[in-house]
């Protein structure tokens, strides 16, 4: 192949693109139907064309055009699906200069004086051709008026006349056009046909592939060949002798699946460093970070739908065994990091820097991922009271038991146990706000239901769903006067947000599962969390100045003060931190 210049494969999506229905890949039960109507001479006068852009539609409908038409290379053929392509009527609708094959675009000739030529024209015979075929695309597009003009037409069609809808919207087609018609639905085509596709062809072309890479571009063309050859024209183009997967994941802005099983695998199991030196890899290798984000979520779906028992058939085996492995994380793990990467998605999507916003998102993950799951907290319950306020009960004679029923239930063993995790940081307080996901399907006796004990944990909540403006709102103003399990009865700090309340409730309704009410009242209110945590640290800093070895700095320093005070581990960890950093 290296006498072939690079400008010479830039040609496949042209050469490949089908000319008879045996190059029509992955419509076999389209091209099934087509040739039993022709066989038997039932062909329809209409025929609707739908499926999703890109899957071959007019393709399909200039092959049929020409398979009603060709006359065989002797000229005395009939309607058939392997056109000859040699023939007059062959060569001149493939060159779209015939009289009788004429193509219209309803998106841009939507009205009724449009159609009203369509219809002028269908009485007339066709000028040298068997048939006058008419190919409306996107018929949706029509006029109500123009639709009704088309109706008449198709109630009683001249003889000679055929018409081939194609449409992307079929629900928007009358009813009363479609049941004129042979409705045909092309299929998506499916990664590994078109993947096998792609090894034909680039086989035949003498291109050297990596299965892998060719197995990226299918999955990048969702099912539309036309833009699978396209990819496989770039990809061939920029590589100089083998076509290779990480120059192919490049080219689509995919990290590699190597990267992106990487973060995965460290950010669920809590090694957050691990998981952003995975993403500055892949950033590093030209991956956009919205791609990204976007292949953990199918990394995750994959893994998922693995853990549920029907793991994906067309995967290639790396993808696999990575899948096989995050699929021992459990259903309900998986579930939460899909909830937290798709509304993540959004963010980096929309986010002015979007590989900042990805790796906050990654640090998300890995911080929810120590988190026991829903069903690992009941399982620890002493006794899983259904609803009621609990700590008032656990005082009586079964307590003994209880820490031996607690290792006995289900639903433990459902979740299968981490093995990425390295030892489990200590659960986070604030567990709660996934309660909803709880993908167990282990029966429970009744779901427990969780509870709010505190606007601290509200603000935690918030923060775990990445409402940060909600929970900074609810730190500020918001004066606690009482709180029971379904209702808030709060004050407000001046200034606040007047739909304060109504957007609490809403978003404690949706995290405990059931109504829940803020109310405005009246009586006597606690400080709100921002003035309870200044006071706190104002004492604490008044504390500090009075230890005799502060005191005794502070008076070295003329108007020094203590202004913050940070405990020693922390500082030994952020020193160690930066140790670690500068080994990098
Ligand atoms: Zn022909």
């Amino acid at each position: 192949m290296s006498d072939q210049s690079p400008s010479a494969y830039r040609v496949l999506a042209r050469k490949y693109r089908p000319d008879n229905f045996t190059g029509l890949i992955g419509q076999d039960a389209l091209v099934r139907t087509l040739q039993n109507a022709i066989t038997h001479g039932r062909l329809a006068h209409a025929f609707v064309l739908t499926g999703v852009r890109g899957v071959g539609k007019t393709s399909t409908a200039r092959i049929l055009a020409r398979g009603l038409n060709c006359i065989g290379q002797d000229g005395t053929g009939g309607p058939t699906l392997n056109p000859c392509g040699a023939c007059e009527p062959c060569q001149a609708i493939a060159g779209g200069r015939h009289v009788d094959v004429l193509e219209m675009d309803a998106a841009s000739n939507t009205g009724v004086d449009d159609v009203r030529d369509i219809i002028e024209g269908a009485a007339y015979r066709p000028v040298s051709a068997r048939f006058k075929i008419y190919i409306i695309d996107e018929v949706h597009m029509l006029s109500k008026s123009a639709f009704n003009a088309l109706l008449k037409t198709l109630e009683e069609p001249p003889e000679a006349v055929k018409f081939i809808f194609a449409t992307t919207e079929i629900r928007k087609v009358p009813v009363t056009i479609l049941s004129r018609c042979q409705r045909f639905d092309l299929r998506r085509v499916t990664v590994d046909t078109l993947a096998a596709h792609l090894t034909t062809i680039t086989e035949a072309e003498g291109i050297s592939a990596e299965p892998e890479a060719l197995h990226m571009i299918a999955r990048a063309a969702e099912g539309s060949v036309r833009d699978s050859l396209s990819l496989l024209d770039q990809a061939a183009a920029m590589n100089a002798d083998v076509i290779r997967a990480d120059t192919v994941a490049h080219m689509l802005g995919h990290a590699g699946d190597q990267d992106v099983g990487d973060i995965l695998q460290s950010a669920l199991g809590g090694d957050v460093a691990a998981a952003l030196a995975a993403f500055t890899r892949a950033d590093n290798r030209g991956a956009d970070a919205e791609t990204i984000i976007s292949d953990l979520l199918d990394l995750t779906h994959f893994a998922s739908l693995d853990a549920a028992g029907s793991a994906m058939a067309d995967l290639p085996e790396s993808t696999a065994s990575l899948t096989a492995s995050l699929a021992k994380l459990g259903i309900a793990k998986l579930g939460r990091a899909w909830q937290i990467l798709l509304k993540g998605h959004q963010e980096v999507k929309h986010a002015p820097n979007g590989r900042a916003a990805a790796q906050m998102l990654i640090i998300r993950l890995a911080h929810a991922a120590p988190m026991p799951t829903p069903a690992e907290i009941i399982a620890k319950l002493p006794t899983a009271p259904a609803g009621s306020s609990g700590p008032a009960g656990s005082s009586g004679p079964a307590a003994p038991t209880q820490t031996t029923a607690s290792q006995t239930p289900a639903p433990s063993q459902t979740i299968a146990p981490q093995s990425q995790a390295p030892s489990p940081m200590p659960p986070a307080p604030s567990s709660g706000p996934h309660a909803q996901l709880a993908a167990d399907p282990a029966p429970q006796p009744e779901p427990v239901t969780p509870q709010l004990h505190s606007l601290q944990q509200a603000v935690s909540l918030c923060e775990d769903d990445g409402q940060f403006v909600l929970a900074a709102h609810i730190r500020s103003y918001v004066q606690v006067i009482s709180l029971t399990d379904s209702h808030l009865e709060i004050s407000l700090a001046d200034g606040a947000p007047e739909d304060l309340p109504a957007k609490m409730a809403k978003f404690l309704s949706h995290y405990l599962n059931h109504a829940f009410l803020v109310s405005l009242g009246q009586g006597p209110a606690e400080k709100t969390l921002k003035e309870q945590e200044e006071e706190a640290a104002h004492t604490a800093r008044q504390e500090a100045a009075k230890d005799p070895l502060v005191a005794e700095i502070i008076g070295q320093f003329e108007g020094a003060e203590v202004t913050n005070i940070v405990p020693l581990a922390d500082l030994q960890s952020d020193m160690s931190d930066d140790i670690d950093q500068s080994d990098k």
